[in-house]
């Protein structure tokens, strides 16, 4: 029966390799999550722009100073608004 243990642990090899997570790959992943975050800004920005709306803050409705636009161009609120 040697051989067939030898393939039951090359399946809980292949199955071990998953609870223990690459810390690259972990590291890959929360990049990937903040690029996603971003992304997400950025599309709900051009949407404002499409809909006329976008350098006005979504708070209060006044216009969002250029400066922060400058640093933040998807930013959709005056500073004001945490
Ligand atoms: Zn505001």
């Amino acid at each position: 029966m040697d051989h067939d243990d030898a393939a039951a642990d090359a399946i809980g090899g292949q199955n071990a390799d998953r609870p223990t997570e690459d810390p690259v790959a972990a590291e890959a992943r929360a990049l990937l999550a903040e690029i996603e975050a971003e992304l997400g800004a950025v599309s709900a920005a051009l949407d404002r722009l499409e809909a006329g709306s976008y350098g006005t803050c979504e708070i209060c409705g006044a216009p969002i100073a250029d400066g922060v636009l400058a640093t933040d161009p998807s930013a959709s609120r005056c500073p004001s608004h945490p």
